[in-house]
Order: C-alpha cells, then sequence, then structure tokens
C-alpha cells in the first residue's frame, strides 16, 4: 500500500500538446480517488503518466517511498485497467489473467493457479476457459480487473471502469468497485467524465480542466462549495443556475429581487449567482418568473421559471406539485445554498 505524490508534472505528446500541465496531487494511502474532467481534460494522460506509460516531461511521480519518475511501468508497482479493458481477444481469460505472470516467466502452474485465485474472487471461477468474445461487458470488465490484480500492486488505475456497460450493470458494478477497493485496501485511482459515479464512488475528487486540477475535494464540499462556475457548472445531475447579477447598497439584486446581503462587497460590482435547483423554496420576496418549462424527472420535477430580464431560474418540486405552465412563481435559496462568483473570473467569493 502506498500513497501517491504527483508533484509539478507536465506530460507533452510529440505534437506539442501539453496534455497535463504542471500538476500538483497527492492520493493518500488507501484511497479511493476519482479524476474528473470533461473529455480532452487530460485524465487518460495523466493516468498512464503515473503508471510510467507516458514519461513526464517535468515533475516528478512518487508511489510510497520510492520516486517512480524514471522507473519503467513493470518496476512501480501499479496495476492499470485500460478503458476499453485490452484484452487479449485469441486467449481465454485463465491466460489473460496469468499472462502478467507469463511475462514476468513465472511457472505455468503459479500463473494457472494465480489466474484461479484472482477470478474466484471476481466471480469468475465458471468463465475461466471463455474467450473474451463471449463474455458479457461487466464479465470483461471483471476479467480486465483480475488480469490488473494477477501482480501485486500498491496501486490500482482505472480509466473510466464502468463506462462501457449499460446503466443497472454500471450500478452493480459501482458497487462491486466500491467493495473490492474496500476489501482490497489498495490506494484506488479511477478516471471518470461522470460527476455521479464520481460523487458516488470516490473519497475526494479532482475536478480537471485543461491538464490542471480546477478543484480537488470531497464529493460533498465538490458538490456543495464548487470553487469556481466551471466546477459549479460541470457537477450536479441538473445544471446548477447561475445568474448574473450585481451588488447594490449592500445587497446581491438578481433578475428583479434583492436576494442576499453583502455588507462587504461594493456596489455595482458584478457576480453570479450559483443556486441549486434542488435548493429553491419558494418564497414570495424571492426571484418571479413564469413557469414555461416543467420536466418530470421521476419523484421530483423541474421547472423552469422566465424572469425579469429573460434570466432563466430551475428549480426542482416534489412530482405531485408540478405548477401548471404560465403561472407565476417566486423562489429563493435555502439558508447557505446560495453561493456567489466573481463574474471577472467565476471564482467562489462567498455564501449565504
Ligand atoms: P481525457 O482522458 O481527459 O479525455 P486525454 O488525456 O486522453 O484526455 O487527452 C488530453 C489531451 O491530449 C487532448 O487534447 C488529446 O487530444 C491529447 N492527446 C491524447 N493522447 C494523445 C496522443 N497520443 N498524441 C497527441 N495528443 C494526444
Ligand atoms: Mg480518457
Amino acid at each position: 500500500m502506498a500513497a501517491i505524490d504527483i508533484a509539478g508534472v507536465s506530460t507533452t505528446y510529440p505534437n506539442g500538446v501539453r496534455a497535463v500541465d504542471g500538476l500538483d496531487l497527492r492520493v493518500a494511502d488507501g484511497e479511493l480517488f476519482a479524476l474528473l474532467g470533461p473529455s480532452g481534460c487530460g485524465k487518460t494522460t495523466l493516468l498512464r503518466t503515473i503508471a510510467g506509460l507516458e514519461p513526464a516531461a517535468e515533475g516528478s511521480v512518487t508511489i510510497g517511498s520510492r520516486d517512480v519518475t524514471r522507473l519503467p511501468p513493470g518496476a512501480r508497482g501499479v496495476a492499470m485497467v485500460f478503458q476499453d479493458y485490452a484484452l487479449f481477444p485469441h486467449m481465454t481469460v485463465a491466460e489473460n489473467v496469468g499472462y502478467p505472470l507469463r511475462v514476468r516467466r513465472a511457472p505455468r502452474e503459479v500463473q494457472r493457479s494465480t489466474a484461479e485465485r484472482v477470478a474466484s474472487g471476481l466471480s469468475l471461477s465458471e468463465l475461466l476457459d471463455r474467450r473474451p468474445g463471449q463474455l458479457s461487458g461487466g464479465q470483461q470488465q471483471r476479467a480486465a480487473l483480475a488480469r490488473a490484480l494477477a501482480v501485486e500492486a500498491d496501486v490500482l488505475l482505472l480509466d473510466e471502469p464502468l463506462s462501457n456497460l449499460d446503466a443497472r450493470l454500471r450500478l452493480e458494478a459501482r458497487t462491486f468497485l466500491k467493495r473490492l477497493q474496500h476489501d482490497l485496501g489498495l490506494t484506488t485511482v479511477f478516471v471518470t467524465h461522470d460527476q455521479a459515479e464520481a460523487l458516488a464512488l470516490a473519497d475526494r475528487i479532482a475536478v480537471m480542466e485543461a491538464g490542471r486540477v480546477r478543484q480537488l475535494g470531497t464529493p460533498r464540499e465538490v458538490f456543495q462549495r464548487p470553487s469556481d462556475t466551471f466546477v459549479a457548472n460541470f457537477i450536479g445531475s441538473t445544471p446548477m443556475n447561475l445568474l448574473d447579477a450585481v451588488v447594490r447598497d449592500g445587497h446581491v439584486e438578481c433578475a428583479g429581487a434583492r436576494l442576499a446581503r453583502v455588507p462587504h462587497l461594493a456596489s455595482g460590482t458584478g457576480v453570479i449567482v450559483g443556486v441549486r435547483p434542488e435548493y429553491l423554496r419558494v418564497d414570495e420576496h424571492g426571484i418571479t418568473g413564469r413557469v414555461s418549462i416543467v420536466e418530470n424527472l421521476g419523484v421530483t420535477s423541474l421547472v423552469t421559471l422566465e424572469c425579469a430580464g429573460g434570466a432563466l431560474v430551475s428549480l426542482t418540486v416534489p412530482e405531485q406539485d408540478e405548477p401548471a405552465l404560465g403561472r407565476s412563481m417566486a423562489v429563493t435559496a435555502a439558508p447557505g445554498r446560495l453561493l456567489l462568483y466573481a463574474a471577472e473570473d467565476g471564482r467562489l467569493l462567498d455564501s449565504r
């Protein structure tokens, strides 16, 4: 077991793309850590840099007490599962799982017995003689995990481990991964572009953009207090309301309503009000608008109000309380749920 320390790491491709850009990150021993961000932000590259499959152009990677920056992948004590699983199609599950040991020239019996042991832990025992083409997506995922786990490792790296699974299987696989990680106690970094997956699984999350970490925190911190409007936009199953507002006489004015006291901000300061649809409440003193869209989300409905100046504000209500289209409603944020961002650069200023 081991912590991972990434210090000032940059990774550049031969075509000049700087996919990881001076990044600092420390993953604690035994942690289940998510790298979350939109496609192309550098998640896979960072994972490959930790694994040693891409060289770091700058900075250092330390695993446990060892600086592994210049070590080849096989010497880093790292197991990696690739997004497409990368199983060998012409080999059986047993041969696939035993492969890393074959490369290390372990005796044939050891290859087979290790494959059997790891496969049994992942409920694959019945499938050892099948080829990948004869497995479901979830079984292929477990076979890829088994292959990664066949070699003793301190660190497990998973690139979008659940993205090839259908919705139902993905939920099952989530629970399975979480339990496996807990049982093995392996320091695990998993990549995802799915914020719900990161929130549900991870001990901590790094939200990435353009090769850098925008925010690092627990799922709760990242959800409740996104540190800038980029993260605010990215996290949440319904998008956060981000409304243009201005400070007047010590109050935030937004879409024709006075929302919060901000005595420390000068009149005329531009701010962006952030509030999640789930945290808006009906309140006659709040922002007023007409119901323009109602979407049924199942247990709740998402109601969009068209407010003064054309601002759109969404809130969730219990499904049975769906308002009629065209109705007038006024809403305000529940206490502590209103976030204020600087209009200038989108960074979090305050919450109310
Ligand atoms: P993510 O996994 O977050 O989608 P990647 O790490 O795959 O992002 O890619 C980060 C950036 O590096 C992107 O701009 C991508 O186009 C670029 N990139 C990825 N792989 C290569 C490569 N082998 N050669 C050149 N550029 C690459
Ligand atoms: Mg990727």
